[in-house]
């Protein structure tokens, strides 16, 4: 990792050092292909960033060799998620009985996480993580990309050029390398926002993470170990009236419908400082690519919240990608056939995904109801509690996904030399 200037030329540029980016650029670093990642903040500490890191990215880990280093992080882990309800406590979720070595969701702050995954990518050469360098715009050549336009966000320097072979886009659900290059995402529209959110744990509380049903209102509630990460969720665009309202009315709403949290709120909450707002967006490219560039992670596809998947898929986007590019980045050159068997193994479960996710949006819509009582659970949850195998099939979609993707090159550090046996084949 360096703070110098990026150097003029590298096989593969990144835009974006968040989940996908850092991810792509440890798995194509290993496989000795040289990777530029450009990061246009200095750190990584973002708060109320998504923190869920499920059995399907720990697959990816331990197929890294990194499982070990990654278990050192801090974090929690949790085996099952529950709805509290005023008739009582609802399953959502069951990990326990996942298929494979993961039974668990882990909940890491995601800026550990990536420091972690930069920290591995930097012990091989070929890595390079500039940070405070923002991608401005694109270098086009005969209706190709061929590099990125930067400028450091020090003041340090004026706008300079980056070349690369590929262009990655995984600069996240605002993405300037996807707008430069006049690509536009289909909207699929949601029907709320999230306000997060962070209060301390007292003797007493509720054990592990669940969600509180009350009237209007789904309010989930993440077990950080030491605090609550809470989510305040509200119909779409309605956060300046809430704003307008005051904090205190937030607190109070809080309050009714946990009043275990009341010795805190005060202290906890005293301005719209201590909160951070998600507009929830839910959309994806038509099409992922072009000549020399390729959008991966929230560049391609915002995830709605629903079942905190957002950083898996990116990670699952990252081993696509490094899975189908790599051949073609070895004999130097990759053409938009290569480039679009990555969208073609993604797309199906970013579809899905979504599909559920939107599926599941309307249920909590429904489920909250609007006038002073709850419309109550809707059937689809209360079928998760009354048929097991329901459970554990939703549990799954959370955990693992619709389609896995496994390490094929790259498994650990010394894998570095060119035409390697794949490890494991992805799965089909
Ligand atoms: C408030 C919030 C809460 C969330 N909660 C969850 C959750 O609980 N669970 C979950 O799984 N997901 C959650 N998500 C979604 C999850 O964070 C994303 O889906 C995931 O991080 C996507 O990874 P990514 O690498 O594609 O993009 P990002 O994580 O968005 O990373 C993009 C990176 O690119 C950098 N960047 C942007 N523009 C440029 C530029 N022009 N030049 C250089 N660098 C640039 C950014 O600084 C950032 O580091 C949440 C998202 C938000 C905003």
């Amino acid at each position: 990792m360096t703070n110098q200037h990026p150097p003029a030329t590298t096989t593969v540029c990144i835009a974006g050092c968040g989940p996908a980016g850092a991810m792509l650029g440890l798995l194509l670093a290993r496989a000795g292909i040289d990777v530029v990642v450009l990061e246009k903040h200095a750190d990584f500490l973002r708060d109320f960033r998504g923190d869920t890191v499920h059995a399907s990215t720990m697959q990816v880990l331990a197929e890294l060799d990194l499982l070990e280093g990654f278990e050192k992080l801090p974090q929690q882990r949790t085996t099952n998620i529950t709805l509290m309800t005023d008739d009582g406590w609802i399953p959502l979720g069951d990990f326990s009985r996942l298929p494979g070595r993961f039974q668990c969701l882990s909940m890491v702050p995601q800026y550990e996480f990536l420091d972690f995954l930069t920290t591995e990518a930097a012990r091989a050469p070929a890595f390079a993580l500039h940070r405070q360098v923002e991608v401005v715009g694109l270098i086009e050549e005969d209706a190709a990309v061929k590099g990125v336009r930067y400028r450091r966000t020090d003041g340090e320097g004026g706008e300079a050029e980056l070349r690369a072979l590929l262009t990655v886009a995984a600069d996240g659900r605002h993405s300037a390398v996807r707008r430069a290059a006049g690509m536009a995402v289909v909207e699929f529209g949601a029907p709320l926002d999230v306000l997060w959110y962070r209060l301390p744990k007292s003797p007493g509380d509720p054990e592990g993470s669940f969600a509180r049903l009350v009237p209007g209102r789904l309010l989930p509630m993440i077990d950080r170990g030491s605090y609550w990460q809470g989510a305040y969720t509200m119909p779409k665009g309605t956060v300046a009236s809430l704003r307008a309202a005051g904090i205190e009315a937030l607190r109070s709403d809080l309050q009714r419908a946990m009043p275990f949290l009341a010795n805190r709120l005060d202290t906890a909450l005293r301005s719209w400082d201590d909160t951070g707002f998600l507009e929830v967006r839910v959309n994806r490219l038509r099409r992922w690519y072009r000549p020399g560039l390729l959008c991966i992670g929230d560049a391609a596809h915002a995830m709605s919240p629903v079942a905190g998947v957002g950083i898996n898929l990116a990670i699952q986007d990252a081993v696509a990608a490094a899975n189908a590019l790599i051949p073609p980045l070895r004999r130097g050159r990759v053409t938009p056939r290569d480039l679009r068997r990555v969208q073609r193994r993604r797309a199906l479960p970013t579809r899905v995904t979504q599909l559920v996710q939107r599926g599941v949006q309307r249920q909590m819509i429904r489920a909250t109801g609007t006038g002073d009582r709850p419309a109550g659970v809707p059937v689809p949850l209360r079928l998760l509690s009354r048929v097991p195998p329901l459970l554990r099939l939703f549990s799954r979609f959370m955990a693992v996904g619709v389609r896995n993707e496994h390490v094929r090159w790259g498994r650990s550090p010394t894998a570095a030399a060119p035409a390697r046996t794949p490890a494991t084949e992805g799965s089909r």
